[in-house]
């Protein structure tokens, strides 16, 4: 039998609700690491769960390539 055990970011007692973490928080903080690596890594693990190549940046405007006089 798994037993809860503890929350992988700040050591704390994994709660039920925010498994495997203890907190929204740490859900919040994992997730962003996770993002974070991601950008960093410029050839990371493949994610499964990502089909899609399109990336979620270019949204910045300050390209403006596309210039229509
Ligand atoms: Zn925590």
């Amino acid at each position: 039998m798994a037993k809860a055990g503890t929350c992988p970011i700040c050591g704390k007692p994994t709660m039920l609700a925010h498994k495997p973490f203890c907190s929204r928080g740490c859900v919040d903080r994992d997730l962003l690491q996770w993002l974070g690596e991601g950008y960093r890594l410029p050839a990371g693990p493949a994610s499964d769960e990502e089909a899609s190549k399109d990336q979620p940046r270019g949204g910045d405007g300050l390209d403006s390539a596309d210039n229509d006089d």
